[in-house]
């Protein structure tokens, strides 16, 4: 049992992380200069892939029929096997492409571009349906299914949510009981909205098993793979729904179904540990579908905008549409300088990427949205119809924002996760004053960094010297971001998972400030590699950006301590007494 528990599981320290050290004032340069570039192996693989995707959407893909009928036919999952697309990140000896977490970003932006539906099947199957497997499982496990997943024999589904746990995810109910010698265990569970549900027969399924803690029985999380079919296993018909409705998902039932212990991934009692690890990884093959889909609505904009006058006029000449195409421009380019930046962090293997993954998933699914909405208005009229894809992608971008955990979810994560740190220093130092001997280093290294901060600032130096400016609010506000956190720290001590309208300011904070890092990082590296004057776009937005974060991070600070969140909590309050919005103009 202990051989078959150890996994291959990379150590990550979680000291080093970018994100969190911002809130603590710091900045490691070194971490985000100079901006990571794929390496040209990859480069070669990708560009290879993508064409051969350009060319099957060409002859295969047809979205609108099969958005209409809401589904799309089973062989295409084959023959986007046959193409290798669902072993993009099986290392190469067990029959996968070995690609990189950069290569694998750039290959799902472009199947996002083709079909959200194509997306979200083939995410689904690797972005999580076997993460956990390719993470943390062990040699056997790996070598018995990788081959078989990379090759499309075998489509992956991941199991976590249930009628009664959505966001909640650790108070799942499915169940699995160990037989008397522990040789199998009996799952039995519902599961709900399962993404390939209905072409899945490889599950990891979260459930719950007793383990004894410190002599304590306690109910903890266990990762299976449930292979399918199985006595006891069902699935549920297609949900009806608004977007990616091509798509497969289903409810999975398990009653009473033996799966042998050699199928737990990392460990009994390790799942939950485990189910978010898969999640803070797959987040970023979401972020870069997000790019992939505003990138085609960017296209269609333009296109609109220089084609359909009114007033005698290109619509695209008018101010307030300029304002939308340069705002989807800008909001865009941002999105795809944090993906590539992060993806480059999982590919260095020792960092703690889980903020910076969320971050990422915010921003990128809110930039889309914005983006298709924007589109659509654009195309007015038009995009209204459904004679054209613009409402189609309108339906398909939605779910980004709630599924691989709700953006308000990752919101209270990055605060709560980002504000641990220096939260648990202030623990340390409270104790410290109490026994200054023994916590005299605690003390001392709290201080110096304070008073360097105070003094002397956060310097940022690898930045171009054309972006000064922009170096400078980054310098200033991740100062203010620590202070500001230490000041809610001290107010609200362990109460301070209850404040979430101060958690949802230092989330915006914490990601305008990471955004702006990973543009500020691309943008010095595009003026060194092609000088100034080539980057006049790529400057231009950085510096219209710059300038609407720069806001935004002032009105969040400001409006820590001078704010309506009282009045709004009574208003929300007095909302549900009320049963909805009462008034009418009509009645008395
Ligand atoms: C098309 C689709 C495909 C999916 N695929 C999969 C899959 O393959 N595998 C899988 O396991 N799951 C899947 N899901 C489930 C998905 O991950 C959940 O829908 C999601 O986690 C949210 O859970 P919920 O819908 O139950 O919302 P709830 O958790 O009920 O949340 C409802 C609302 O309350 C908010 N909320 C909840 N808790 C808090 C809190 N503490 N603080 C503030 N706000 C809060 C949420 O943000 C949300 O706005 C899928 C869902 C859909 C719609």
């Amino acid at each position: 049992m202990a051989d078959q528990n150890k996994g291959n599981e990379k150590v990550i320290d979680e000291k080093n992380s970018f994100m969190k050290a911002l809130f603590f004032g710091q900045i490691r340069e070194d971490v985000v200069f100079p901006y990571p570039k794929p390496k040209s192996e990859t480069a070669e693989t990708v560009a290879m892939i993508l064409d051969t995707i350009d060319r099957f959407a060409k002859d295969r893909i047809q979205s609108r029929e099969w958005d209409d009928a809401g589904k799309m036919p089973r062989e295409i999952v084959s023959e986007l096997a046959a193409m290798g697309l669902t072993g993009l990140a099986v290392p190469e000896e067990l029959g996968g492409l070995g690609l990189p977490q950069s290569g694998y970003a750039r290959i799902m932006q472009q199947l996002a571009a083709t079909d959200s539906s194509v997306a979200v099947t083939l995410g689904a199957h690797q972005s999580i349906g076997y993460k956990a497997l390719l993470l943390f499982g062990n040699e056997a496990q790996r070598a018995k299914y990788l081959p078989k997943l990379a090759s499309g024999e075998m489509i992956a589904a991941y199991c976590l949510t249930e009628p009664s746990s959505g966001s909640d995810a650790a108070s799942i109910q499915t169940r699995a009981v160990p037989s008397a010698d522990g040789s199998y265990y009996t799952i039995t569970g519902n599961k709900l909205w399962i993404t390939n549900g209905g072409i899945a027969n490889f599950f990891t399924v979260f459930a719950k098993s007793e383990v004894i803690e410190k002599g304590e029985k306690k109910d903890k999380v266990t990762c299976f793979i449930v292979e399918s079919p199985a006595p006891g296993i069902s699935v549920g018909p297609e949900e009806h729904k608004l977007g990616i409705r091509a798509s497969w998902t289903n409810a999975v039932h398990f009653d009473q179904v033996k799966v042998p212990a050699e199928n737990i991934i990392g460990g009994v009692g390790y799942g939950f540990k485990l189910a978010m690890g898969v999640l803070n990884h797959g987040r970023l093959g979401l972020a870069a579908g997000c790019v992939g889909g505003a990138k085609n609505a960017i296209k269609a904009s333009v296109e609109q905008a220089q084609s359909r006058v009114q007033f005698k006029k290109k619509i695209g000449e008018f101010g307030l549409i300029k304002e939308k195409i340069a705002r989807m421009m800008t909001q865009c380019y941002v999105a795809e300088s944090m993906v590539y930046m992060t993806t480059s962090l999982i590919d260095r293997g020792d960092m703690d990427y889980s903020l910076e993954s969320a971050a990422s998933k915010i921003f990128c699914s809110e930039m889309l949205w914005e983006t298709v909405d924007e589109n659509l208005q654009i195309w007015a009229g038009n995009g209204y119809m459904k004679e054209y894809p613009y409402e189609r992608w309108l339906r398909d971008a939605r779910i980004n924002r709630i599924f691989e955990g709700t953006n308000e979810i990752l919101r209270a994560f990055v605060a709560l996760s980002g504000m641990q740190g220096p939260g648990q220093e202030l623990a340390g130092l409270a104790k410290a004053i109490q026994y200054p001997l023994q916590g005299l280093g605690l003390v001392t290294e709290y201080a110096s960094r304070k008073v360097r901060q105070n003094i002397f600032g956060e310097t940022i130096t690898k930045a171009h010297p054309a972006l000064k400016k922009l170096a400078g609010y980054l310098e200033e506000h991740t100062v203010e971001l620590s202070q500001q956190c230490e000041v809610l720290l001290k107010r609200h001590g362990k109460e301070i998972h209850l404040k979430q309208f101060a958690q949802k300011r230092i989330a915006d904070v914490a990601i305008d400030l990471y955004a702006m890092f990973c543009t500020l990082a691309r943008v010095t590296q595009s003026i060194e590699e092609k000088g100034a004057e080539a980057c006049a776009l790529e400057i231009a937005m950085a510096e219209s950006f710059f300038m609407k974060a720069h806001r935004r991070i002032e009105s969040n600070f400001r409006s820590m301590d001078r704010n309506d969140d009282e009045l709004m909590k009574m208003i929300a309050d007095k909302t549900y007494e009320l049963g909805g919005y009462p008034f009418d103009v009509f009645k008395a």
